[in-house]
Formats: C-alpha cells, sequence, structure tokens
C-alpha cells in the first residue's frame, strides 16, 4: 500500500519504468568505483537466476519456475509493486488503480517524475517474513537453480544481493586467472570491501585466508589501505563451533587486527527482504568468531533490529551449530 503526499493510498502498480531497475542494472552499480583494471563480469542482470526479463508488452515479466524468491527484484521496485509470495515466488503487480492511471498513460517523463516521487518518501516495509516454512522452500529452490545456473551461480546471487542492499559490487570475468578476489565492493570512495563467496563446508577452510591474500594484493598493488577495507565471507552455512574457521578467524583479528565478517546468502535475503542496507565498515557489525555465544542473537538480529520468526533449533543459516 503506498501513502501519496495528498494522504491518499493505493496499491502500488508497475510503471513499465524505461531503465527497469527490476531486470538492469546500471553499468556503475557492476564497476567497483575504487579498482581500474578491474576484469568485471559485465552481466547487468538482476535476477541470477534468469526469472525476469522484460515481456512483449515492455513490462516486467517473472517466471515462478525459476523465482527463489532472493528479493533483489523487489527491493529495487521504487513503487513496491513486486510482491514476495510464500509457494509461488515474485509477482508484479500490473493491475491499473485510479492513482496511477495518470502516470501508466502517460509518457515515460511523467512516469519518471512519479517515480521520483516515490523516490523522495522513506522506503521501509517487508516484503516476506521468514518462517520455518520459507527456509525450507529457499533451500530447495537455491539447489536446484545453482544446477541449473553453475558454478558461476554462488558468486552472481551473492553479488546480485550486495548491490540490492545499496552497495556497488563487481565480480571478475570468468576464466580470468589474475585477479583471485571474488567480489569488490565499494559504496564510498572511503571505505571499500573485498568479499570471497565459499559454499561447502570444506571451502569455508580456505576463505579467510582467500580474504588476507586479496587484502595483500590490493593493498599492496592498488593503493587500497587496510584501515578502509572491510572484508568479509559469504557462504551457505555457517560453519559449526568445533570448526577451525571460527578460530582463525578470531587469530587474523588477533595478529592483524583484520576484522573478517560472516554472513550467509539467506541473510543477504532477509536484509533485502527488510529494506536494509549492508553498510561497509572495516569494524563492521557481521564481525563473529569462536567467543561468541549466538550468532542469531548477537549479530543478525541487531542488524534486523527484532526477534527473527524461527524455531530456536539450530539452523546453520542463521546461527552456528554445536
Ligand atoms: S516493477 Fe517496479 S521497477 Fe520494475 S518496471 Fe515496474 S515500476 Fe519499474
Ligand atoms: S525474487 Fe530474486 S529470483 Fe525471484 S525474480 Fe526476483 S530477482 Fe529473480
Amino acid at each position: 500500500m503506498i501513502l501519496f503526499s495528498n494522504q491518499k493510498t493505493a496499491f502500488a502498480t508497475c510503471l513499465g519504468c524505461q531503465d527497469a531497475p527490476c531486470v538492469f542494472f546500471k553499468e556503475s552499480e557492476i564497476t567497483p568505483a575504487n579498482f581500474d583494471g578491474f576484469p568485471v563480469n559485465r552481466c547487468i542482470d538482476v535476477c541470477a537466476t534468469g526469472a525476469i526479463r522484460i515481456g512483449d508488452n515492455g513490462l516486467p515479466l517473472i517466471d515462478n519456475e525459476k523465482c527463489i524468491l532472493c528479493g533483489a527484484c523487489a527491493s529495487r521496485c521504487p513503487l513496491g509493486a513486486i510482491r514476495l509470495v510464500a509457494g509461488r515466488g515474485a509477482v508484479i503487480e500490473v493491475a491499473p488503480n485510479e492513482a496511477f492511471l495518470e502516470a501508466t498513460n502517460s509518457d515515460s517523463h511523467n512516469a519518471e517524475l512519479m517515480r521520483n516521487l516515490f523516490q523522495t518518501l522513506p522506503t521501509e516495509g517487508v516484503s516476506l517474513i521468514e518462517s520455518d516454512d520459507i527456509v525450507n522452500e529457499i533451500t530447495s529452490k537455491i539447489q536446484k537453480a545453482a544446477a541449473v545456473v553453475g558454478d558461476q551461480f554462488p558468486n552472481l546471487l551473492t553479488r546480485n544481493l550486495l548491490i540490492s542492499s545499496g552497495n556497488n559490487a563487481a565480480i571478475s570475468r570468468k576464466g580470468n586467472n589474475f585477479m583471485r578476489m571474488d567480489i569488490v565492493l565499494s559504496n564510498t570512495m572511503e571505505t571499500s570491501g573485498v568479499v570471497e563467496v565459499e559454499f561447502g563446508q570444506d571451502a569455508n577452510m580456505e576463505a579467510p585466508r582467500d580474504v588476507l591474500d586479496s587484502i595483500a594484493v590490493l593493498v599492496s598493488r592498488y593503493n587500497w589501505t587496510i584501515k578502509n577495507t572491510a572484508s568479509f565471507i559469504v557462504t551457505d552455512l555457517l560453519p559449526n563451533r568445533r570448526s577451525e574457521y571460527w578460530h582463525i578467524i578470531q587469530d587474523i583479528n588477533n595478529v592483524f587486527g583484520i576484522k573478517i565478517g560472516t554472513i550467509t546468502i539467506f541473510c543477504l535475503m532477509l536484509l533485502n527482504w527488510n529494506r536494509k542496507k549492508l553498510i561497509l565498515l572495516k569494524n563492521h557489525n557481521f564481525y563473529a568468531d569462536r567467543a561468541i555465544d549466538s550468532y542469531r542473537a548477537e549479530v543478525l538480529e541487531p542488524l534486523m533490529q527484532r526477534k527473527l520468526k524461527l524455531n530456536n533449533l539450530p539452523n546453520p543459516l542463521v546461527d552456528i551449530a554445536k
């Protein structure tokens, strides 16, 4: 439901934006502001599974068979015209209503003006409330999508969710062996970010070392400073408490003063569903190491500013299991 400045309310309807931010990223969003020469993968698709495209009528169209409910497209629609429906997928509201007729019936200039009006309003609201059923649904959808899209899927999905949560994010072109880092982030010229994407418990062990490797290259060859670099690891499941992973993360902080954050792909989706921004800070607020009691209570719920509506059984998507 949209509240207009004249206090009228209406359900949002797709205006058929010329640039379709729900379907395509801008070139600037997929290019790092701080790294000339990074071999950027130029894919501008917002949807990592290829579920959303422009239809013959010029409006975006979603294939719910492919949709994994990640929320990237929905959080980029300035009108809130994309709903996330559990058990189905993302749905675009296209039914006209009185409040939107003027914009949809007129030229693209007026549609742009209407959109800008919305962009002056605070973007709040939750597009999907988490539940245990949704966790199960998404886990199986992600597995299927990974099999179809192939080995670029974790990096593409992570990049797209990071952009949707307010950063520029670049992944390197497939086949490039010179740049080891998976993703380079920037949202201001002051703080930059480097991200390792590691799915699978065994791969997690290598991730902290890969982050250090990337930081060394960026600082020594590309004029980054450790002081202004945020680094983190995106994974599918949090390693369990006995894993050496949390020990290594703590050692790196103790010896080098570098806090490497850890976040799961599901937590990135949660941020998108709740329209939270991921803010790049060196001492960022998703740092966790072996001293932490509960990732969910100490890292995730403070980020969400509320308790999660999930049962309290250990779930490696949102917490560190024993
Ligand atoms: S769904 Fe939203 S962002 Fe996409 S074209 Fe329609 S109004 Fe624009
Ligand atoms: S919610 Fe995610 S997977 Fe579904 S259409 Fe939108 S971007 Fe694609």
